[in-house]
C-alpha cells in the first residue's frame, strides 16, 4: 500500500500515478486518485486490482493542479470501488487517503457520526467524515477540525494520512503514525509520499515527518505543527543518486 500526493503543477496526475507505480512493490489490491484543477473542478476516480486499470478509468478530461492517490491493502471492507481511497465526506468537501489502522474507528463512529451517510466499510472513512462533522457542525477551521480528530485517534493506530479540503485545494493536509511519509520539495510545487523513490523523478530534496504532527503542504511553503497547534522548524535534506 502506498500514497502519493501533489501540489502546484498540471503535472500532478502523471505525477501521481507514476508515484503509485513506484510504490506497487508494498503490495495492494484497488487503487484510487482524487485531483482538483482549482478552478472549480475535480476528479474521483477509483479501481479494484491493478494500478493500469486506474489508468484505463481515467479520461482525457481528467485533469488537476493538485491532487492525492493511493494503493489500498484492505483491511476493513473488501477491496472494491466504495472501499478504494480516496475516502470523502457525505457533503463531497473533504478527500482522504490512509495506510494503517485506526483502531477505535467504530467507537468514534458511534459517539460522533450518528445519521451520517456513509458509502464505504473503511475505518479510513470515519476520519473523513469526522473532520467534515467538525468544521460543518460545530464550524471549526480545517486545521482545528484536523487536529481534534487527530487527538481522538487513539495512540495504538497506525497510519500516514493525506487530505484536500475541496474549498482550499492547494493545500495537502498531512499527518502520520507509526507509517512511512515524507515531504519531496519540487522547484514551485511540493509532494508527499510513502518514501523517497515515489518522488525521485521529480525532486532529490526532502523533509522528514515526525509521529504527531500536522504538516500543512502548499505550492511554495511547508508548515508543521504539533498536535497543541505550536509551529515547529525542520531543515530539508538532499539525496544523492549517484552517491
Ligand atoms: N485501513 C484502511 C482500509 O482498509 C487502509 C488500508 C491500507 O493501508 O491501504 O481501507
Amino acid at each position: 500500500c502506498g500514497i502519493v500526493g501533489v501540489t502546484g503543477t498540471d503535472k500532478t496526475l502523471s505525477i501521481l500515478i507514476d508515484g503509485l507505480k513506484k510504490l506497487e512493490y508494498r503490495g495492494y489490491d484497488s487503487a484510487g486518485v482524487y485531483v482538483n484543477d482549482n478552478a472549480g473542478n475535480d476528479y474521483l476516480v477509483k479501481r479494484p486490482g491493478r494500478i493500469s486499470n486506474l489508468e484505463a478509468a481515467l479520461t482525457d478530461d481528467v485533469h488537476g493542479l493538485s491532487g492525492i492517490g493511493h494503493t489500498r491493502w484492505a483491511t476493513h471492507g473488501e477491496p472494491n470501488e466504495a472501499n478504494a481511497h480516496p475516502q470523502y465526506s457525505q457533503d463531497n468537501r473533504f478527500y482522504l487517503v490512509h495506510n494503517g489502522v485506526i483502531e477505535n474507528y467504530a467507537q468514534l463512529k458511534k459517539e460522533y457520526l450518528s445519521g451520517v451517510h456513509f458509502t464505504s466499510q473503511t475505518d479510513t472513512e470515519v476520519i473523513v467524515q469526522l473532520v467534515d462533522k467538525f468544521v460543518v457542525d460545530n464550524h471549526m477551521d480545517t486545521e482545528a477540525a484536523l487536529l481534534k480528530v487527530l487527538r481522538l485517534i487513539s495512540p495504538d493506530s497506525s497510519y500516514a494520512f493525506v487530505m484536500i479540503d475541496r474549498e482550499d485545494p492547494e493545500t495537502l493536509y498531512v499527518a502520520k503514525n507509526k507509517s512511512p511519509l515524507l515531504v519531496g520539495l519540487g522547484d514551485g510545487y511540493n509532494m508527499v509520499g510513502s518514501d523517497a523513490m515515489s518522488m525521485i523523478k521529480e525532486t532529490n530534496k526532502f523533509m522528514e515527518i515526525d509521529d504527531h504532527e500536522l504538516v500543512i503542504v502548499k505550492p511554495d511553503h511547508v508548515l508543521i505543527k504539533e498536535f497543541d497547534g505550536n509551529e515547529k522548524h525542520r531543515d530539508s535534506f538532499t539525496v544523492d543518486m549517484d552517491a
